[in-house]
């Protein structure tokens, strides 16, 4: 298969940091060839920077803070994150957003923050890594009023309605998908918008640790998701759309690589 790129990877999550070097080598092995290391609070985003360095032109990364720490966040952390992202290295904004399904952060708190990324993105120049979890009436007003100042910006994972998705596409978003397409049970009100999804919008990612595609055979042992598995992924959208799975691996990475600009931040 021609090479992949995984657009929301949680590297600096304990359960794949502690074995970065087998994940990047079985990802190697499935031609995952590039990862956007999500920053989701002050410390990952530090550490996903640190890794962009260290594994040149093959790991990228954002900074943010998700909308579950909204509530913790202070104004030294925004510093942070603002300071990181300026730096060349840092390919996206985020991952910020708002998520009324865990409420996580108080709903307040949530929207000030996600705000705060947004005219980080518009001050850099750089794209969002946007997060929505049932929270659309409130996020889509937001991210709209902005929308022309901001370059571009991604829905990572959504899972969304089709109205969400029309809407999205409507303000020219970028749309990622996840392993939550593979999910029988929930997945299945998605299934049939893969293919409203244009081209040159649709971007995968694995959410990994998170989301294992529920199509994997033989059934790992591990619930633990990393980014060999995306070919799971393509396959799914593959089977959505009647492309074949070259046709989607050679779509979604152009995308991801105009998208993050990867040829630029590698040097
Ligand atoms: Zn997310």
């Amino acid at each position: 298969m021609n090479p992949l790129i995984d657009i929301g990877a949680n590297l600096c999550h304990e359960s794949l940091f502690k074995r970065l070097e087998q994940i990047l080598e079985r990802a190697q092995q499935q031609n995952v060839t590039r990862m956007i290391v999500t920053g989701s609070d002050v410390s990952s985003s530090e550490q996903a920077l640190a890794l962009t360095r260290q594994y040149k032109g093959i790991l990228f990364c954002t900074a943010g803070i998700h909308p579950h720490h909204a509530g913790t966040a202070t104004e030294d952390d925004l510093s942070v994150i603002s300071e990181l992202a300026y730096r060349t290295e840092v390919s996206a904004v985020g991952e910020t957003g708002l998520d009324f399904n865990r409420d996580f952060s108080p709903r307040p708190d949530q929207e000030s923050i996600f705000e705060r990324h947004i005219e980080l993105a518009i001050a850099t120049g750089k794209p969002l890594f946007l997060h929505e979890r049932d929270a659309f009436s409130r996020f889509y007003p937001i991210i709209k009023q902005y929308r022309d100042d901001l370059s571009n910006a991604v829905v990572h994972c959504f899972t969304g309605e089709k109205e969400a998705l029309y809407a999205y596409l409507d303000l020219d978003l970028h749309i990622g998908i996840t392993g939550w397409l593979c999910d029988e049970r929930r997945g299945q009100r998605l299934l049939p918008l893969i293919s409203e999804i244009p081209n040159n919008r649709l971007m995968i990612e694995t959410d990994a640790p998170y989301l294992l595609p529920r199509n994997i055979r033989p059934k790992p042992k591990s619930r633990t998701n990393e980014p060999a598995f995306l070919p799971w992924i393509v396959e799914k959208i593959a089977q959505c759309t009647g492309l074949s799975c070259e046709q989607i691996a050679n779509q979604t990475t152009a995308t991801a690589n105009s998208f993050f600009k990867l040829d630029y931040h590698q040097h």
